[in-house]
């Protein structure tokens, strides 16, 4: 990691879908800001929930890039379950 990516807020466990739309924002500032890149994931940010709040998927993740240091970091959630993280790595 570098001075980039090293303060970035990770989320150990999504204790609420509030909390996993707020890393989404996160997320989509992080991108906004330049320094990350979406490299993949299983629908648009944007996308998560649908016009009538319902979720994309079941389980939707997202894998991000610092592009200064090549670190990736992943967003997944169950949505149907609960649970999931925001966390370095795959
Ligand atoms: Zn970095």
């Amino acid at each position: 990691m570098c001075e980039k990516c090293s303060d970035i807020k990770l989320v150990k466990l999504f204790r609420s879908p509030m909390e996993y739309t707020q890393t989404v924002e996160y997320i989509k500032a992080l991108i906004a800001g330049g320094d990350f890149t979406l490299v993949s994931g299983n629908c648009p940010l944007d996308g998560v929930k649908d016009a009538d709040g319902h979720w994309a998927d079941d389980i939707i993740y997202h894998l991000i890039r610092c592009e200064n240091c090549k670190q990736e970091f992943s967003c997944c959630c169950n949505t149907y379950r609960g649970g999931g993280s925001f966390g370095k790595g795959r």
